[in-house]
């Protein structure tokens, strides 16, 4: 890292992060229990009749997801957890799994496979653009949005669908604590429409960013982006990440805690779509949403937070999450950037 003429060593950064981390108003040790339960009570009853947004439809299994499912978790860094609403629906995890996927090729291939690959900026197109790959050869495709995130999926090490699939679900399980499972009737639905994501990973593979197999990457695509999760699970995730990527529960080190940094960098850059600017600027926190309806969003050493809630917004964000998610990280002082 170069900062004004100044090279800083790999454990000056970490040592940086970890100040930045711990700089803010709260630890996870100091969050109040009474303070937590109050602001997720506050948010689960201020959103709960909202009607605001639609379900995505594009892949026809997502519209028939009840779109009054509502559900709110939080796990601190410590592995408290608060709950509130629904917690045994699950819905497809969708784009949330991107973080996961990345977070696997990062530790198998290190952080400069994502760099140099497929890059990290921010195209400032749609999420499944066709034109964004024209744009820039196929580089610049944040692993947030589908052509950057089936490339990502290609990257996974393995000798055979079934071996690269099996190391992508056995990491989301570690990543949630617990073992998660395919929502098979998603997984079909997706797999009969997803031609357009089909044709990116077509032209990802004739700008050689993949290397092999599009259609497989994209069917392994399609199937991690059909994992089941709960708000629960997705918080636990989130709380991974919060934790410098130790399951705060589990204790097992999901994700080499070097790499945590970036992946939150990644996230923070183009987490929530096309609002990711206007999110980050309003919660400064990373975040991943997926058009299955959920949101997790990490606060650095101190929580990880999910909401689930089907009804998106123009840009494909569940209404509901967004408004929850910054609500209680305001009441919680859970912005990164904002220290006392
Ligand atoms: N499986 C979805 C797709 O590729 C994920 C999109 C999303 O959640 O943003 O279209």
């Amino acid at each position: 890292m170069k900062i004004k003429g100044f090279w800083f060593s790999r454990s000056m950064q970490l040592l940086m992060v970890a100040a930045l981390c711990l700089g803010g108003q709260v630890s996870a040790d100091a969050l109040d229990a009474k303070a937590v339960d109050t602001a997720l009570k506050a948010a689960y009853s201020k959103y709960k009749n909202l009607k605001d947004g639609a379900n995505a439809d594009y892949i026809p299994a997502l519209a028939k997801v009840d779109p009054k499912v509502y559900g709110i978790a939080l796990v601190t860094a410590d592995g408290k957890v608060y709950t509130m609403g629904d917690l045994d629906t699950e819905v497809s995890i969708q784009s949330i799994s991107k973080v996961f996927t990345m977070a696997l090729v990062m530790d198998e291939s290190g952080t400069d496979a994502i760099m140099n690959n497929m890059g990290v900026d921010a195209t400032g197109q749609v999420f499944n653009s066709i034109v964004a790959i024209e744009q820039y050869q196929g580089q610049e495709m944040n692993a947030m949005v589908n052509p950057g995130a089936i490339t990502a999926t290609s990257m996974v090490k393995g000798q055979s669908y079934d071996e690269i699939w099996s190391k992508i679900l056995a990491k989301y399980s570690d990543f949630a604590g617990r073992k998660l499972t395919v929502l098979e009737d998603v997984y079909e639905s997706e797999a009969a429409t997803n031609q357009r994501n089909q044709a990116l990973a077509q032209l990802m593979y004739a700008y050689g960013r993949i290397e092999k197999n599009p259609l497989e990457a994209t069917d392994i695509y399609t199937r991690q982006c059909s994992v089941g999760v709960n708000a629960k699970d997705l918080a636990m995730m989130a709380a991974t990440l919060a934790n410098g990527g130790k399951h705060p529960i589990t204790g097992k080190q999901v994700v080499n805690e070097e790499h945590v940094p970036e992946i939150l960098a990644v996230m923070a850059t183009a987490g929530l779509y096309d609002d990711s600017g206007k999110w980050l600027y309003t919660t400064g926190l990373p975040a991943k949403s997926g058009v299955g309806g959920g949101i997790l969003a990490v606060s650095p050493g101190k929580f990880g937070i999910a909401v689930i809630s089907p009804p998106l917004d123009a840009a494909g964000n569940s209404v509901r999450a967004q408004k929850a998610i910054a609500d209680i990280s305001e009441a919680l002082g859970g912005n990164p950037y904002d220290v006392e």
